[in-house]
């Protein structure tokens, strides 16, 4: 069942996060979370400055084993990893990371590949979104927009993760650059097909309320996922996940929105049951 108090999505000093793990832990714990995991950007083949060295990985897991122990049983940690997908040789779906020992997965893409193959971060803010249109994909947003969603349900496809990431985040940027966009029709349809293909496929789908004054997915396609927060999915390894979570996807130990979450919580049908 859909809970205020789980949190999947976090990220700290292993990405870019602005705080350590265990300033990160100590303000779940205030905040009276029971299930705290962290998520940070994974190892890249190509420079990022958002995402974690691979030499970092042995360390983040010490660091959560540590922080475990520290809160059982008020709190419980979790080791997890927002994986990026980039194309069909990087993704969750990659040896690399079905061989680290994670407790689940979250796939999301933030980079986006131009006409001529180059990969763009996407995922920064809405003016350098639109710079990067213009400098590196024409100014052709449908094409930015139609290779987001088709790198999702590819990687949806591929499988090697649990929790689809922000779904429709590209949604943000587009429609700062296109208002309105994301209500047309072609749009609606790359959403719908994407939010279905990863509940068949038996996905969490996550609610992420980082970003200032949006949600993804937005509330207009909450409806779909009503029901679907009372499923239950167990990852590889043993770990019980519910349809649907709420993800703060916080970099900030002041930032973990739980009065926003627990919101959005009640008004699935299943919260008080
Ligand atoms: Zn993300
Ligand atoms: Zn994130």
């Amino acid at each position: 069942m859909l809970k205020y108090n789980h949190n999947y999505h976090s990220h700290t000093q292993f990405c870019d996060g602005h705080a350590p793990m265990e300033a990160m832990a100590a303000a779940a714990r205030e905040a009276g979370m029971e299930v705290w995991g962290f998520s940070p950007h994974s190892p890249l083949p190509i420079p990022s400055p958002c995402n974690m060295a691979r030499e970092d990985v042995e360390p983040y897991l010490r660091e959560a084993e540590r922080l475990r122990r520290l809160h059982a049983p008020d709190m419980r940690i979790l080791t997890g990893m927002e994986i990026d997908r980039l194309d069909s040789r990087w993704g969750p779906h990659i040896d690399y990371f079905a061989d680290l020992p994670l407790d689940y997965r979250i796939g999301s893409v933030h980079f986006v590949a131009t006409q001529s193959g180059e990969l763009i971060d996407c995922d920064g803010s809405a003016p350098r979104f639109a710079r990067n249109l213009h400098d590196h994909f024409r100014d052709d947003l449908r094409y930015v927009i139609d290779s987001y969603f088709n790198s999702v349900k590819e990687m949806i496809d591929r499988g090697g993760f649990d929790i689809v990431g922000h779904i429709d985040k590209i949604a943000g940027n587009a429609c700062a650059v296109k208002e309105g966009v994301e209500m047309e029709d072609w749009f609606m349809s790359h959403v719908q097909e994407t939010l279905g293909m990863a509940m068949e496929g038996g996905l969490t789908v996550e609610i992420n309320i980082k970003a200032e004054g949006r949600i993804f997915p937005a509330p207009h396609w909450w409806g779909s996922l009503r029901g679907y927060d009372s499923t239950t999915l167990t990852t590889p390894s043993g770990l019980i996940l519910p349809g649907v979570v709420i993800s703060s996807d916080t970099h900030w130990p002041d930032r973990l929105k739980t009065d926003l979450a627990r919101s959005i919580a009640s008004s699935f049908p299943d919260f008080n049951k």
